[in-house]
């Protein structure tokens, strides 16, 4: 609401409530003030923002709200002393270095220890990083402060953090690192500990405290970059905007985009420190041949002759893992190889492994297999039911989302077998038993059908198969399922109610959910909650899933499946062929190909040769010592990749590609949103675009003709015109495919289907002989199998071994003390590794991340499938546990 003021004596108008310094500075005045966090709040430290409000007298601005008919002064005498004492007040009490307020040999300056005026104090005008564009400075010249006493310096030891140094001896004391740490993202590091590292007080390293800082206190190793050029984080599938600051050729800086419509300027420690990994030396700069002594460089015109040599000579035996790491110009490209060069609909990727049961579930019971709402609309769902997925983890920036939705109000339900960090904030935390979702989920639908809180207009009007499902339902036994699951019944009928009652509710889950041997049931138990009670197609509601990979969405949307071509377009449909068959001039296989784990199984049988674009099957598939002797059995392994990766290793072919900075093209984010990449830096030696190296490939196999492309703009607009998925969605324009919420105008398969699910176990359980159940999962600090984030020298500083977790009664069972080495041991194998003693795993369960090379958790995972989705059971394997000597 409009209210109008006067300041000055002139008349404004400005919002009722709106914050009345922030809207003084909007209205053009100008008032000093060091501690305000725009948008934010005030810690109010600083007494500098000083006006008065007529009936008020003189106040601090930051404090106000504007108020209809409020009349303002900005300055009198008066407030110009108390501003110029409160100046000096602050840089005494925080002995904060100030010489450069009134030396006036400055220009003269050539470092402390020459200083001509004697300033025998550590850290003066010339040492200060931020001299010339200091705020205190500006402030100090506006309210004309004459400092003629030198304070003390605080002479405190520098801490240096793995991102960025905490010296205090700059600190003013304003507060608004902690406002950044405790308000925007909603964490509570200690800052009041400065002898203390960071890294042992449970900071999360996002750097926004960083960013905040007006004193040289928290400062960065970054340089002043020359030019900062936009695009999008390569790490998970929340798809945050960055801008790289650049000198000459050379990353200096990252910060988070403030118009990016995902992140709006937030990053987490990843994206904001994480990038380094693009210029390592050990960056592969030349197409590599290996011979019997090793890895030879070779030219890029005898590794194409080999390369198309060798695939061809093989035709009919081939399989092509494409890349949720690459752009989806280049996925698309690399179908367009498999389906229309070599005939095959062996196409796979990894979205097998995380997600392959969210699109069999979603696809059957909704017709789209995507996160249904928007990452934004989250912070309007009144309840979140968050379900396998630790989010603050695995996708922080949505995390944050999380935590801002339940500080409005949102009632948040974690279903987790781990104690994960949004359980403090949970009304209901379900500590289920890695295996036994289909129970709980299905106790939920039959308390919401015996109470009947389900939604029967929503039903009548947009659902199919109800009456069977609900007869279905009715017929079970709660008791049984509840004892079955091993769950509590108070628990599940608090959940369920606020989850069936309390609308908007949003759903969001990630591999908890999916990666079981019944994972497409599971997600299908999700969408029957979400059809019960009608939410879907709503802001703040919805089934969403968060994808893994910066881009596995447009992996999966790009056709990179063996069952489907671009756009979800199934491949035994003949229409759907004829379309691609017309467009391209060629004939293309109508049978569904195999998938990652079946063609690892097939290799050395019908998989005689593989294409494997920038994945890492050699530490991310199941069971990995069958992956190794499959990898061993081909007889011919091209490897595409930015690093010499494990897979690569087996590789007898090695193709240098290009990061994500050395690139243009376009990302499809968990939300469906198409963000375009920007070229910001050229590959390394002789690497070269991954696309190029498709059609250049292509070429050398004669078909030109096809790939001839100068720009990734072009294989988009050749990929829109054949996917009507994409045909709204301009290259370049950010815009979400479906829309910003699917399902709005109706189900997009017509009605929603409700699928009768048996609440089974399928996952392995413990027995005698191993009598505890792995789960695996990721950290905050490291990425899929560490081949980026492992090169990342303050992330190794954070997180550099990673560790099984036990929690205490279980260490005491096994003899166990904190950091102790213990063998873990599956049917398939076993593994070395150090072990922590933490709250997180429940009795009976222990937690390994599967990101190391030195310890990888996949030796002990098995590789039975899930029958729809072909999904391993990556998050439950029996195993024994031993103490290492
Ligand atoms: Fe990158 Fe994901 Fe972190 Fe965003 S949340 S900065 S996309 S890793």
């Amino acid at each position: 609401m409009s209210a109008k003021i006067k300041v000055n004596g002139k008349l404004f108008d400005a919002e009722e409530g709106e914050n009345l310094l922030e809207a003084l500075k909007t209205l053009g005045f100008s008032i000093p003030s060091l501690c305000h966090l725009e948008g934010v709040g005030s810690p109010a430290t600083c007494g500098l923002c000083l006006v008065e409000v007529k009936g008020k007298g003189v106040v601090k601005a930051c404090q106000e709200r504007i108020k209809e008919g409020m009349e303002v002064t900005t300055n009198t005498p008066e407030i110009g002393r108390m501003r110029k004492e409160n100046l000096l007040f602050l840089l005494l009490s925080s002995r904060h270095p100030s010489h450069c307020l009134f030396c006036d040999e400055k220009d003269k300056c050539e470092g402390i220890d020459s200083c001509l005026k004697g300033y025998h104090i550590k850290r003066g005008c010339k040492n200060c990083p931020m001299d010339g564009r200091c705020q205190i400075q500006e402030a100090a010249r506006g309210i004309e402060v004459a400092l003629r006493e030198i304070p003390d310096p605080r002479d405190m030891d520098v801490v240096e953090e793995p991102f960025f140094v905490r010296d205090y001896n700059w600190c003013i004391l304003c507060g608004r690192c902690v406002l950044a740490c405790n308000q925007v993202r909603k964490e509570k590091a200690v800052f009041t500990q400065p002898t203390i590292s960071l890294t042992e007080l449970d900071c999360k390293f996002c750097g926004a405290c960083v960013d905040v800082c007006i004193t040289p206190s928290l400062r960065t190793y970054e340089e002043d970059p020359d030019l900062w050029g936009k695009t999008i984080c390569p790490y998970c599938g929340v798809g945050c905007g960055i801008e790289v600051g650049m000198k000459g050729e050379k990353v200096v800086a990252v910060r988070g985009d403030g118009e990016n419509p995902v992140n709006r300027g937030e990053l987490c420690v990843k994206g904001r420190f994480g990038i380094e990994f693009v210029q390592r030396e050990d960056r592969l700069k030349k197409p590599l041949l290996k011979t019997s002594t090793g890895f030879e460089e070779i030219s890029w015109s005898e590794a194409l002759d080999i390369a198309s040599r060798e695939l061809k000579k093989r035709e009919g035996f081939l399989g092509f893992l494409s890349s949720a790491k690459c752009t989806n110009e280049e996925n698309y490209l690399m179908q367009k190889l498999a389906r229309a060069v070599f005939k095959t609909n062996n196409i796979d990727h990894c979205a097998r492994l995380c997600h392959a049961s969210t699109a069999s579930a979603l696809s059957m019971s909704l017709g789209s297999a995507a996160m249904t709402n928007s990452i934004e609309d989250l912070e309007d769902a009144r309840t979140i039911l968050l379900i396998g997925t630790n989010t603050t983890e695995n996708h922080p920036i949505v995390g944050l989302k999380v935590k801002r939705a339940v500080e409005k109000g949102a009632k948040l339900i974690v279903v987790n077998p781990l104690r994960i960090d949004l359980c403090d904030l949970a009304r209901v935390w379900i500590r289920i038993k890695p295996g036994r979702d289909t129970f709980l989920l299905t106790a939920m639908a039959k308390v919401i059908v015996e109470e009947g809180l389900y939604d029967r207009d929503f039903l009548e009007k947009n659902t199919e198969n109800f009456e069977e499902y609900l007869e279905y339902i009715k017929k079970l036994s709660l008791k049984e399922l509840l004892e079955k699951g091993e769950l509590e019944k108070d628990q599940v009928f608090e959940a369920t109610k606020l989850y069936a009652t309390n609308k908007p509710s949003s759903i969001l889950f990630a591999m908890g959910i999916t990666q079981h041997i019944n994972g497409t049931d599971n997600v299908l138990c999700l969408s029957n909650l979400a059809l019960l009670t009608g939410n879907l197609g709503i802001r703040g509601s919805g089934i969403n899933p968060l994808r893994g990979q910066n881009n596995v969405q447009g992996a999966c949307d790009m056709g990179c499946l063996p069952n489907v071509l671009p756009g979800y377009q199934d491949v035994s449909r003949e229409d759907a062929r004829r379309e691609f068959e017309k467009a391209w001039g060629v004939d293309l296989p109508k049978d569904p190909g195999l998938t990652v784990v079946e063609m690892m199984k097939e290799a050395g049988k019908s998989i005689k040769a593989l294409y494997i674009m920038g994945e890492n099957p050699a530490l991310s598939d199941p069971n990995l010592k069958k992956t190794w002797e499959a990898l061993e059995k081909l007889e011919f392994l091209l490897v595409q990749d930015i690093f010499l990766s494990d897979t690569a290793r087996f590789a007898h072919l090695v193709l240098p590609g290009a990061s994500f900075l050395e690139k243009e093209g376009t990302f499809t984010n968990t939300e469906r949103r198409v963000q375009t990449l920007n070229k910001i830096l050229s590959p390394p030696g002789n690497a070269v675009e991954d696309w190029r190296i498709i059609c250049l490939l292509a070429e050398k196999l004669g078909f030109k003709r096809l790939f001839n492309y100068s720009h990734p703009r072009e294989i988009y607009e050749e990929m829109q015109s054949l996917t009507p998925l994409y045909a709204e969605v301009e290259y370049g324009s950010g815009r979400q495919w479906g829309g910003e919420i699917l399902h709005e105008k109706g189900i997009a398969r017509g009605k929603g289907r409700f699928f009768k699910v048996e609440p089974a176990i399928k996952d392995e359980v413990e027995d005698e002989s191993y009598p505890f159940i792995l789960t695996t999962g990721r950290s905050l600090f490291h990425f899929h199998t560490k081949t980026m984030t492992g090169r990342v020298e303050g992330l190794n500083r954070v997180r550099g071994v990673e560790y099984a977790e036990i929690c205490q009664e279980d260490a005491e069972l096994l003899g166990l003390k904190d950091w102790d080495r213990i063998r873990i041991i599956s049917r398939r194998g076993s593994i070395v590794c150090p072990v922590r003693i933490t709250e997180r795993p429940q009795k009976g369960v222990i937690f390994l991340t599967f990101h190391s090379r030195e310890a990888p958790a996949n030796i002990l995972t098995g590789d039975a499938l899930d029958p729809i989705s072909k999904i391993p059971g990556f998050k439950a394997s029996a195993v024994k546990v031993e103490r290492e000597v």
